[in-house]
């Protein structure tokens, strides 16, 4: 048996799902759970977890697929950026075919001869830099705390190295902000009531529990949860004890990855380069505090800056649903365009797109 193999033990995942049964019939009314990521909602699909559950207990998944909540705006600024005479755009593969006003992608202006380019580490614009230095470098910065801290460790390398050809368009955000939109009923979400929240693992070793209070200061339940099989049906029985015992709560089920403080120095790190800013997030609208920009001793790397951006008319792609999707108050099969105009193949939305977006999860695994 491998170290994988034991998460996903068919005895265990059997007991596992006998307890959650139990669980849920003693709470004897509907429970609906958030998986807040897109890793989760990808697991989730491909285990086919959500057919194992009790009735009562739904999962709906929510806002963690990082170029799933990229605002369209925000994808016709990086296209804007990427067509800029003697600009090297690079960016994370994911990002590439998510379509931007009139279908517009940084893949589709790659074909028409812009200098793209897919990274896997953001360290890698620092290597662009030093080999066309003629050329100015953009990186595309995306992703939550997981990835943050490695966009910053980057940006300050090119400061030590005094690169002059390579700035940063920053489209980073924090998951805490929009836990605190999700949770707030009177506000944006008055349409679904969530139960608890499957907080990710990933984000968390960096963040901690601390990043979660919102959720316990609004009554909920979360646990920080793994992504194997056994670790999310472990995940949704701790929520499941907590709605039962009346004591809401964020519990670490993946202790293997994560601890009650996270990473302070991937976090310091982060904190040194970038300050909070209000950031748009696809289906939740504007949150305050809920981006990344970069701080003023860091300016000079500031794609925003460097290039003048014009103001852009923006607009969502016709008949597109991923906003309803992202609220957690519509399923893909929702959408007039799901399996239709829109597949993995030829995607009109971004969660179509990545493999963490729950239109592709639901295409790939079924409902
Ligand atoms: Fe958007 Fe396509 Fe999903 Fe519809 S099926 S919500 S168009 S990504």
């Amino acid at each position: 048996m491998t170290f994988i193999d034991e998460y996903r033990d068919p005895a265990l995942i059997r007991g596992l799902l006998a307890a959650v049964a139990r669980e849920a019939a003693g709470i004897g009314r509907s429970v609906t759970l958030m998986e807040v990521c897109g890793s989760h909602t990808y697991a989730i699909g491909r285990y086919g977890l959500k057919k194992l559950l009790p009735e009562n207990i739904r999962l709906v998944s929510g806002p963690g697929c990082p170029v799933c909540v990229t605002s369209v705006a925000d994808v016709d600024r990086a296209l804007y950026l990427a067509s800029r005479p003697g600009v090297t755009f690079s960016t994370f593969g994911d990002m590439m075919r998510v379509p931007g006003s009139g279908g517009r992608s940084l893949q589709k202006l790659r074909a028409e001869g812009a200098d793209i380019r897919i990274i896997s580490s953001a360290m890698q614009a620092a290597d662009f830099a030093l080999q066309v230095p003629e050329r100015g470098i953009v990186l595309m910065g995306i992703g939550f705390e997981t990835t943050a801290p490695t966009v910053a460790s980057a940006v300050l390398g090119w400061q030590k190295k005094n690169l002059k050809n390579v700035c940063l368009y920053s489209v980073h955000k924090l998951v805490p902000p929009a836990l605190k939109a999700l949770v707030d009923d009177a506000g944006l979400r008055p349409e679904l009531k969530i139960d608890g929240f499957i907080c990710p693992g990933h984000v968390s070793t960096i963040t901690g529990t601390a990043a979660y209070s919102v959720i316990t200061e609004a009554g909920r339940a979360a646990a920080i949860t793994g992504f194997e099989p056994s670790d999310i049906l472990q995940g949704i029985l701790m929520i499941l004890k907590q709605i039962a015992e009346g004591r809401p709560g964020v519990e670490i089920q993946y202790s293997r990855g994560v601890s009650g403080n996270g990473n302070p120095r991937a976090r310091q790190v982060m904190d040194s380069v970038f300050r909070t800013a209000d950031a748009e997030w696809r289906g939740l609208g504007m949150i305050p505090g809920s981006g990344l920009a970069l701080r003023d001793e860091y300016a000079v790397f500031d794609a925003g800056a460097r290039f003048e951006i014009p103001p852009l008319k923006s607009t969502e792609p016709p008949g597109c649903r991923c906003g309803d999707i992202l609220r957690g108050i519509r399923e893909p099969a929702g959408c007039p365009l799901f399996k239709k105009a829109c597949t993995p193949a030829s995607p009109v939305g971004p969660c179509m797109v990545s493999s963490e977006g729950t239109c592709a999860a639901h295409f790939k695994y079924g409902e």
